[in-house]
């Protein structure tokens, strides 16, 4: 096991869109949001722990804007 998964919250990213997505632990599995796919927390990717929801949340936040203000949100404006 991860030492990731130690804390309670994880931030996974969907292995079909790759939206993040806070994992309260323990949990083997999770559905996307966004596109509905389920993911095993196992083998996707993990961008953060925290025992701290709102810190959890905020990685989430933090991450997609990053995502967005590169890539995807110049592409979304034209
Ligand atoms: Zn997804």
């Amino acid at each position: 096991m991860l030492p990731l998964s130690m804390k309670r919250f994880v931030v996974a990213l969907c292995h079909n869109c790759g939206e993040p997505r806070v994992v309260r632990m323990p949990a083997r599995s999770f559905m996307c949001f966004r596109c509905g796919s389920r993911n095993a927390v196992s083998k996707v990717k993990l961008i953060g722990a925290t025992d701290d929801i709102d810190e959890a949340t905020y990685i989430a936040k933090k991450f997609k804007m990053g995502r967005y203000n590169s890539s995807f949100f110049s592409e979304g404006l034209s």
